[in-house]
């Protein structure tokens, strides 16, 4: 059983509308967008990423807006449902402020104790708060949302998969416990968790269709490890287990690795170094277009391109 991963490090999920999608994170969710770079592999599509104040592993929520995609159709083997932990007693003021911003499909209930607000993104994207004690990561505290109530970071992530079966054996390789069960529902977390953000869910749904990916639709799910050598490591503990990982790319911001898990989900492991502020000031993180070396020769066609983002 692996010992290096410390809990989720990003959750990364496609758009249509730039824009919009900035909006949505920065002023009705209240993160902070500490990088505004472009899709490594497909240049002419930002990734935007959103966070608290530095762009801890663990807070980062990011987004490919690929314009005019269509929409995903939800289903089995892909994440269900983001969650991000706000302090006890903010659910109120959640409600009231996602009736006046005038997002979609909110509802409470509760799970395993935990009292949830949840909620449609712009793209249907399937998100919840959830009420958690004791979470001492500091928010962002220079957006719309107060520090006493502001996003703390990931909470979980729910994977809603046909048979949960094998992919609760690899989280169980990767270092993950049971925590508890409520009806298709298990809990597992890795112990320790770090950096707060150390539960998966697997909800299981044996008679579910297999989603179709799209807008809204969440396109990985990031693990953090210390460093390169920890990845190292994790990578060949997973190929010698049998799994197809890909070669070590560099991010800029982070080393990753990906694999594809049994369920259907694809799953990254990334590095908490060097982390966003390698390029930018802290204070001005996520303001300039970000490009890795290999595509700064396309600078200037790319910012004729890409959609501008008012702030
Ligand atoms: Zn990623």
């Amino acid at each position: 059983m692996l010992k290096q991963i410390q809990g989720l490090h990003h959750v990364t999920s496609m758009a249509r509308d730039a824009q919009e999608n900035n909006d949505f994170f920065t002023k009705t969710l209240g993160l902070r967008r500490v990088k505004k770079t472009v899709n490594f592999d497909a240049p002419d599509v930002y990734h935007l990423y959103y966070a608290d104040e530095v762009g801890l592993p663990g807070t980062v929520m990011t987004y490919f807006p690929f314009p005019n995609i269509p929409r995903g159709h939800p289903g089995t083997g892909e994440v269900g449902t983001t969650v991000f932990s706000v302090p006890e007693g903010t659910l109120g003021y959640w409600q009231e402020r996602f009736a006046r911003e005038g997002v979609s499909d909110v509802g409470a209930d509760e799970l395993f104790g935990q009292k949830r607000l949840t909620f449609k993104g712009p793209d249907g994207d399937g998100f919840a708060l959830v009420e958690t004690k004791d979470d001492t990561r500091p928010p962002w505290s220079k957006a719309d949302v107060p520090a006493d109530e502001a996003i703390r970071g990931f909470h979980s992530v729910s994977l809603r998969l046909k048979d949960g079966g094998a992919t609760e054996e690899l989280l169980k390789f990767m270092g993950y416990e049971d925590v508890d069960r409520s009806g298709n529902v298990k809990r597992l977390a890795v112990p320790g968790g770090g950096n707060g953000a150390s539960l998966i869910d697997i909800e299981t749904i044996p008679g579910g269709d297999r989603a179709a990916q799209g807008a809204g639709s969440v396109h990985h799910v990031a693990f953090a490890v210390e460093d390169r050598a920890k990845q190292l490591e994790v990578r060949k503990a997973l190929t010698d287990t049998g799994y197809q990982v890909t070669p070590v790319i560099d991010r800029d911001y982070f080393w990753a690795i990906y694999f594809r898990t049994p369920g259907g989900v694809l799953f990254e492991v990334s590095t908490n170094e060097p982390g966003f502020d390698r390029d930018e000031d802290t204070a001005h993180l996520g303001e300039a277009l970000k490009l890795p070396r290999q595509h700064e020769h396309l600078r200037t066609m790319l910012e004729s391109h890409l959609q501008p983002i008012k702030d």
